[in-house]
Parts: C-alpha cells; sequence; structure tokens
C-alpha cells in the first residue's frame, strides 16, 4: 500500500466522475482506480493500465517555448530533459520511462494542461470529503459509490479502508473489477462490498489471453466464490464484432452462468464495444492495438446483440440485457 508522508493509507486514483449512471443503481460517484494485471485489446482507459503516475502529451493545447516554457525551466533534468517540443516549440512528447524522475513536476507548472498527470494520490478522508458532498444526490437516488477500473484488487488494502468509510455512512458501495486476483484480497475487498460488477470476456481461455493478455481460469473461478458468497453480482460482456461476439462463446458464457453459478447473478449485460478511448492512447505515446478495427454499423450491432439477448433470455433463462442502461432488480 501507499503511504503519505505522515504515514496515512493512499490510493493511486487517475479519474474521480461525478453522477455516473450506469455502474450501479442510482445516482453514483464513481472513483478509477490506477493499475491493471489486464491489457484488453479495446480498453477504452489506457491511462489506467500502468500502476503508477503519467503524464498525457496534448500539443494542441501547449502555449509554445517561446510565450511559456515552464515545464522545461521547471524540469530537474534542464538539458536532459525528456519534455520534447518540435521545431515550432510546441509539446512534442514526454519521455517517462527515458531518464524522466517522475517528479511530475511539468504537470504541475504547465498552466494549459497540456501536460496531464494520469494518477494523483488520495487519502481517504480526502476521497470521503468528496464521496460525501453528493450524499444527498445517493440518498435520493438509492445510488452510492462506486470504485472502478483499471484494477481495484491490486489496490485491495487501501480499497477496503475506502469501503468501510463509506458504509460506516451508510453509502452502498459497489466494486466493478476484472476478478484477476488473488482470491483473498477479493474476499478482503467484498467485507465492506454491497455490489460487485465483473466481465466474462471469453470463454475459451486463449482466445480470453489473446484478447487481454491473461487466461479466463482465475477469473471463473473468483467468480464462483463470489456467487457462492452470496454477493449481488452484475456479469458483462463487451461484445465486440469478430472477435467474442458469435454464437458459439456466447452460449458457453450462457451455459457457465445458468449451470455453474445456477443463474444467480442480478443482470448479465451485452455491452456493444464503441471504439472508445482511442485519442488518449496518442496522448501517452502507445500505439492502439484495434487502430485498424472498423466496428460495424450501429444498425447491425444492435441487431446481433438483440439476437444473443434473445437466446440467453429464451434458451437459458437468464436476465440478459442490452446495455448497462437498465434498472437492476435490487
Ligand atoms: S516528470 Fe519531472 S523529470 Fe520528468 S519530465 Fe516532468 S519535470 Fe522533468
Ligand atoms: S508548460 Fe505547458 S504550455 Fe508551457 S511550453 Fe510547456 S507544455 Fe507548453
Amino acid at each position: 500500500m501507499l503511504y503519505s508522508s505522515s504515514g496515512e493509507p493512499q490510493g493511486l486514483i487517475f479519474n474521480i466522475q461525478e453522477y455516473t449512471i450506469h455502474d450501479g443503481p442510482g445516482i453514483r460517484t464513481e472513483l478509477f482506480f490506477k493499475g491493471c494485471p489486464l491489457s484488453c485489446i479495446w480498453c477504452s482507459n489506457p491511462e489506467g493500465i500502468v500502476a503508477s503516475a503519467q503524464l498525457g502529451v496534448y500539443p494542441d493545447k501547449c502555449l509554445s517555448l517561446e510565450k511559456c516554457g515552464y515545464c522545461l525551466k521547471g524540469c530537474p533534468l534542464q538539458g536532459d530533459s525528456p519534455i520534447k517540443h518540435d521545431q515550432d516549440g510546441v509539446l512534442s512528447a514526454v519521455n517517462m520511462v527515458q531518464a524522466c524522475k517522475d517528479c511530475l513536476k511539468c504537470a504541475d507548472l504547465c498552466p494549459s494542461r497540456a501536460i496531464k498527470l494520469w494518477g494523483k494520490r488520495y487519502t481517504v478522508p480526502e476521497l470521503m470529503k468528496i464521496i460525501l458532498s453528493y450524499r444527498n444526490f445517493y440518498l435520493k437516488s438509492g445510488g452510492g459509490v462506486t470504485l472502478s477500473c483499471g484494477e481495484v484488487m491490486l489496490q485491495w488494502e487501501f480499497a477496503s479502508l475506502l469501503l468501510k468509510e463509506c458504509q460506516k455512512n451508510s453509502i452502498h458501495t459497489c466494486v466493478e473489477s476484472a476478478l484477476h486476483c488473488p482470491p483473498e484480497h477479493m474476499e478482503a475487498v467484498y467485507e465492506n462490498t454491497d455490489l460487485v460488477i465483473t466481465d466474462i470476456k471469453h470463454m475459451d481461455s486463449g482466445k480470453h489471453k489473446q484478447l487481454t493478455g491473461v487466461g479466463n481460469e482465475l477469473i471463473l473461478k473468483n467468480i464462483r466464490r463470489t456467487v457462492e458468497l452470496n454477493k449481488p453480482l452484475v456479469i458483462r460482456t463487451p461484445v465486440v464484432a469478430d472477435h467474442n461476439n458469435d454464437e458459439e462463446n456466447i452460449r458457453a458464457i450462457g451455459a457457465f452462468l445458468r449451470d455453474e453459478l445456477g443463474g444467480r447473478i442480478l443482470q448479465y449485460q451485452l455491452l456493444p464495444y464503441r471504439k472508445l478511448g482511442t485519442e488518449k492512447y496518442k496522448t501517452l505515446g502507445v500505439p492502439y492495438p484495434m487502430g485498424d478495427f472498423v466496428p460495424p454499423e450501429r444498425q447491425v450491432w444492435e441487431a446481433n446483440i438483440r439476437e444473443l439477448v434473445d437466446i440467453l433470455r429464451t434458451e437459458f433463462g437468464l436476465p440478459a440485457v442490452a446495455g448497462s442502461n437498465y434498472k437492476l432488480p435490487i
């Protein structure tokens, strides 16, 4: 776990979104934890994958060296600075791997946010102050707090402390996790979790590995355990054309949910892949793994998802829905 200089536990969070309505019931505050053991080829939050703070580069916001230049002036590496500008003096890159001290001063100093910091440390009281400021919205809407991707379980000790504090304040807690983690970390987090959201991306472990970088055995084991523990559970599949949207895969997931979990899930959501977050890859200097992918027309993927939902509802008797807009039965 991370600690502040005064010894207080800290979490590394890369985004805090207020008023979200898709990840759990009601109006929620969603906290995105930095660091993820998966590397899904369609990931729309690439700034959440690396488990340390990172800098995103937005050249179109740069005021130029001539008019500003605070980033270079403040960089302790001075002449060897990994901050690069083009021939017009406009920011082009910050190579954090090469010779950067990770002091993150350049992001602090940049007046136009052309260098953006992804990943900030917070203590539990700091986050609770933000969370509690929206308490009335949670009360009126039946909402609460959702801890979300990267991967909450990588920071399981901090997540447990935060969730405990939320529950102490009667705030509903939801954890969205890939569940690729040691079961004991998951169970520690569950002690203060009211709702769990997780994914099954592919039932074939080899294909799961091709798509996400890891096999699915540990994830499926943790899903079985989640049901054994009677945790309210929502399962999702991000449906990606030509990758996991075939009937064979969706039927295999349906069989797992019905036969191995006894259908004990609140909802099974099929989410269409929409090629989001591609710009963020550019700002991190990372190639987008699905750069060449052309998603099908809206009518085509809508029809595909409707068909799959029908199969899951009629043949498998599962509470399947298209998207994450349907009210949860809680
Ligand atoms: S993080 Fe620090 S060392 Fe790295 S480029 Fe920015 S100011 Fe320089
Ligand atoms: S501090 Fe920001 S705006 Fe100024 S030169 Fe550097 S990147 Fe550009």
